[in-house]
């Protein structure tokens, strides 16, 4: 059992404290807060995952590139994909990379999105002479991948 699913009252003023959630650094921190004081407690699980994120931030790794190809690699620390791992459960092996400012490139990890689903769907035309002659239908919800499809239809209404 989650103890933020109890009753939590605020220390200082004994008022009942409201669930909420906290954006800080890209992280959505459970936590409840006090209406009255403001006095915030954070849930023990996210603080934690939280506080390691800071502890990673603060420090610096030296990676060295090497020659593979044509291209330069580096490689990614341990530590650092692990954390994400563990976060996120598994993440994508593509990752955005772009110039951030001189000197300086940025690494985007495509991590899944969490509790968003999103639901798509999209019709298009061939024309070919004025007429359509294809009609394509493309299916997309995030939480069923498995049922993403796109359908090509020939067009008969001639
Ligand atoms: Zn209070």
């Amino acid at each position: 059992m989650d103890i933020f699913d109890n009753k939590i009252l605020c220390n200082k003023c004994g008022k009942e404290m409201k669930k909420v959630l906290v954006t800080k650094n890209g992280f959505n921190l459970r936590a409840v807060k006090c209406e009255k004081c403001n006095e915030t407690i954070y849930h023990p699980a996210d603080l934690k995952e939280y506080e390691e994120f800071i502890r990673l931030k603060q420090k610096e790794f030296n990676v060295k590139m090497r020659m593979v190809g044509n291209s330069y690699a580096v490689s990614i620390p341990r530590e650092m994909v692990d954390f994400m791992k563990e976060q996120e459960k598994m993440i994508n092996n593509f990752v955005k990379m772009c110039f951030e400012e001189k000197g300086k490139i940025s690494l985007k990890f495509n991590l899944p999105e969490k509790k968003t689903r999103v639901l798509g769907f999209k019709e298009a035309k061939v024309i070919k002479n004025g007429k359509p002659i294809f009609l394509a239908r493309k299916v997309y919800d995030s939480a069923n991948p498995k049922l993403n499809k796109t359908e090509l239809y020939k067009n008969d209404e001639e």
